[in-house]
């Protein structure tokens, strides 16, 4: 135990809950722990705490858009003083996201843009965001010399609003940026499924992985969570205001969860696995991979490619 190394050797850590967007696939509007940012001081003991325990990287979001912190600076900037090596992972809409800003801290950029014209794209991710902003921002951050800017990766999610522009889409951003992916929609854990499978259909069930060999999650109150689709309170494993990674890490709340994994105990497990669309085939939720990623990778830098899997003990 005294050896404890995080799985996938990263923590997600939710520096903030806002968003400017308000895209049409996502549940951002219900969120309950919407409209908040991480406290400074819990910041710094997780990045500390998961330095101690191996990770390698931190990816800066969960649900909402970490460049929306008025305290980002100050993190990162401490991450960049104590831990130079230290990468960092950021999913944004690239909205407030300046060339000078993430040159200086951002390792990995993965930019999610669905749509090519304004009106598909403003119709899309709704909120306040203008369409003009995001690629002045993108195009800025290219225009920057390569060893200067993060590596850039731009996700376009399949959706009935923009699939007739998929193709003009990757037309247009495959030869400009480092990677491109483009995904089919997930069920956010199940969130909003109402439908009770009957028994029979668990018998092709398997665990996603994540809670055996997935990033931890810490949210902006505290809460940790076995993967990063949802804070329900189910899928809580502890909370780092009281808590470290490894009390957590061998609690017997994540023993639970991992219980019902091991053993696909997932009809009225009472757990939201049991609505999720993650324990079931979902081979074709990536649509394209410029880079031949495959299903069930976590992909945040360019060089540090992790299979969840890789960490069922
Ligand atoms: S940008 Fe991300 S967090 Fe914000 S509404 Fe869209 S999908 Fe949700
Ligand atoms: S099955 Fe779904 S809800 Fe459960 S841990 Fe995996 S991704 Fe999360």
């Amino acid at each position: 135990m005294n050896s404890f190394i995080l799985p996938s050797k990263e923590i997600a850590l939710e520096l903030s809950s806002y968003c400017g967007a308000n895209c049409v696939c996502c549940p951002h509007e219900d969120f309950p722990l919407k409209n908040r940012n991480m406290d400074f001081d819990l910041f710094v003991k997780c990045v500390d705490d998961a330095v101690a325990h191996g990770a390698i990287s931190i990816d800066i979001c969960l649900m909402g858009d970490a460049l929306l912190d008025p305290g980002i600076e100050k993190k990162l900037g401490y991450c960049r003083e104590k831990y130079p090596d230290l990468k960092i992972y950021c999913s944004s809409t690239a909205q407030t996201a300046t060339p000078e800003f993430v040159s200086k801290y951002i390792d990995t950029l993965q930019i999610s843009m669905y749509g090519v014209t304004k009106d598909v794209y403003e119709a899309v991710h709704r909120g306040g965001l203008k369409f003009e902003k995001t690629v002045a921002n993108i195009e800025g951050i290219l225009a920057l010399p390569k060893e200067k800017r993060p590596y850039v990766t731009m996700v376009f999610l399949l959706l009935p609003e923009n699939e007739h522009q998929m193709e003009n889409w990757k037309a247009i951003w495959e030869p400009k940026v480092d990677e491109i992916l483009i995904w089919r929609t997930h069920n956010w854990a199940g969130r909003y499924v109402t439908e009770t499978l009957p028994e029979s259909k668990y018998a092709s069930a398997k665990s996603c992985h994540r809670p055996f060999g997935g990033d931890l999650c810490v949210w902006v109150n505290g809460d940790v969570t076995v993967c990063c689709f949802s804070e329900d309170k189910r899928l809580v494993i502890g909370n780092m205001y009281e808590q470290t990674l490894k009390d957590i890490f061998y609690g017997d709340k994540i023993k639970r969860i991992q219980e019902i994994h091991k053993s696909n105990m997932f009809y009225n497990c009472g757990l939201p696995c049991e609505k999720c669309d993650q324990i079931f085939s979902r081979a074709d939720a990536l649509v394209y991979s410029s880079k031949n990623r495959t299903v069930g990778q976590k992909i945040s830098h360019a060089d540090h490619v992790y299979k969840f899997e890789d960490g069922v003990k």
